[in-house]
C-alpha cells in the first residue's frame, strides 16, 4: 500500500450535549494515508462497535475517558485487519481490536490494539466478549452481588449489556424480570434470553407489573435508564437491596435533567444499597471475566444476538439506532459493501 491511498472517514461536526444526535452532528471527510511511523500498524476496519456513551464523550462530560472536537475522526472501537505493519510484534494478516474510529483505516501504535483470535467469536469481541459483557458480568457480580434465589430486575433488557446481565444473573440461581419496549423484544426475552418474565414498558405500567412479579420485592435493580424505571422499581424494593447504576439512556438527549427520583427515600427504609460503576474499574480483571464468558457461550448457557449494520456510508446512522430502540441485539456495523 502506497502512501496515496484514500482514506474515507466521519469527522465530529456538532456537540449534541442537552438534545438528541443528528445526522448532521458528523461530516464526511477523505484524507491520504501517511506512511507509518515506527511502532505502528494499519488497520482495515471491518467492524465497528457502536455503544451509548459515545455520545456523552461526544458532549465531553466529565467522567468519560475521551472527549471529542469538531473536526476530529468519531473515535470508536472496532475491530480490523493488519495490513502494514512497522511493529515486530503485530504481523500483516493479523485481527486486532481498539479504537480505530470512524475511518476505513485506522493507523495507531501496535501496543494500543489487542490481538484478536480470527475464529466464530470475531465479532463477539465487541459485544459479549467486550465492553457489554464486561459491563453485564462486573456491574451485576461485583455491584449487585446477587445470592441464589435473589429477584433481580433489569431495565434496558434486551440490550447489549441487559440480555447478558439477565443471564449472568440466572447461572447465579436467580429469578428475572426484564424491562424492555416493544412485544418482540419482550418475547425474545422470555422465550430465547430466559429471562423468566418480561415487562413492555411501551404498553404495560411497570410499577403494577413490578408489583404482580415481585411480591416479595427485589432484592437487584440493575438500571439501564432511569427515570420511570428506576423511581418504580425503588417502590419495590426488598430489605437490602442492591441498585446498580450502570447507564441512564432516558436522559441522555434531555435538556434539563429531571429531579432525583420521587421514591428514593426507600433506600433509607430498606437499608438498600445504590451504587454507580464504571467498568475501567475491573480492568484488571478482564482476562478471567472473559474466560468465564467464553465457557458460558460455549456451553450455551449464554446466548447473544447482533444487530449488524452495513456501509460506511451508514455509520451515523447506525450510532442513532440506539437512542431511538431500533437495534435489537449488540449494534455493529459492517465496513464494506
Ligand atoms: P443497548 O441497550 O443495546 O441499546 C440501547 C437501548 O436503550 C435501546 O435498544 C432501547 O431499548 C433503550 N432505550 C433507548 N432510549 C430509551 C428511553 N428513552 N427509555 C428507555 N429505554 C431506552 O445499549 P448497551 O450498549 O447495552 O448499553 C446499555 C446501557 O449501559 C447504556 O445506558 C449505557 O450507557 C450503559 N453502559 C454503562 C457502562 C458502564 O461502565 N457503566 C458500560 C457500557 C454501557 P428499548 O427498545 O428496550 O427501549
Amino acid at each position: 500500500m502506497g502512501g496515496k491511498t484514500i482514506n474515507r472517514q466521519w469527522l465530529i461536526n456538532g456537540n449534541p450535549r442537552g438534545r438528541a444526535l443528528a445526522l448532521t452532528d458528523f461530516v464526511e471527510s477523505e484524507a491520504e494515508l501517511d506512511p507509518l511511523e515506527d511502532g505502528d500498524v494499519r488497520v482495515k476496519v471491518e467492524y465497528l462497535s457502536f455503544d451509548p456513551s459515545q455520545k456523552g464523550q461526544l458532549e465531553n462530560i466529565a467522567g468519560y475517558s475521551r472527549g471529542g472536537a469538531t473536526g476530529e475522526v468519531m473515535y470508536a472501537r472496532g475491530i480490523g485487519e493488519v495490513v502494514e505493519s512497522r511493529s515486530a510484534s503485530v504481523a500483516v494478516g493479523t485481527k486486532v481490536a481498539g479504537f480505530v474510529g470512524w475511518q476505513e483505516y485506522a493507523s495507531l501504535p501496535a501496543r494500543s490494539l489487542e490481538i484478536v483470535p480470527d475464529d466464530d467469536l470475531l465479532t463477539a469481541r465487541l459485544g459479549p466478549l467486550g465492553g457489554t459483557g464486561l459491563t453485564a458480568y462486573f456491574g451485576l457480580l461485583r455491584v449487585g452481588r446477587p445470592e441464589p434465589g435473589d429477584m433481580v430486575v433489569v431495565s434496558g433488557a434486551a440490550g447489549a449489556v441487559g440480555s447478558m446481565v439477565g443471564q449472568i444473573a440466572e447461572i447465579a440461581g436467580c429469578r428475572t424480570v426484564g424491562i424492555a419496549g416493544g412485544a418482540e423484544k419482550c418475547a425474545w426475552l422470555v422465550d430465547e434470553v430466559g429471562y423468566d418474565a418480561a415487562i413492555d414498558y411501551k404498553s404495560e405500567n411497570i410499577k403494577a407489573r413490578l408489583k404482580e412479579l415481585c411480591p416479595d420485592g427485589i432484592n437487584v435493580f440493575f438500571d439501564n435508564v432511569g427515570g420511570t424505571a428506576l423511581n418504580d422499581a425503588l417502590a419495590r424494593i426488598a430489605p437490602h437491596a442492591r441498585i446498580v447504576i450502570c447507564g441512564g439512556i432516558s436522559r441522555y438527549e434531555q435538556e434539563t435533567l429531571p429531579p432525583g427520583p420521587a421514591n428514593y427515600f426507600n433506600i433509607v427504609f430498606r437499608q438498600a444499597n445504590i451504587e454507580g460503576f464504571l467498568l475501567s474499574g475491573y480492568e484488571a480483571e478482564y482476562d478471567v471475566a472473559r474466560e468465564r464468558i467464553t465457557e458460558w457461550i460455549r456451553s450455551g448457557a449464554i446466548v447473544y444476538k447482533e444487530d449488524v449494520q452495513q456501509g460506511f456510508e451508514n455509520i451515523p446512522a447506525t450510532l442513532l439506532r440506539l437512542f431511538s430502540g431500533k437495534n435489537f441485539g449488540k449494534q455493529l456495523l459492517k465496513m464494506g459493501d
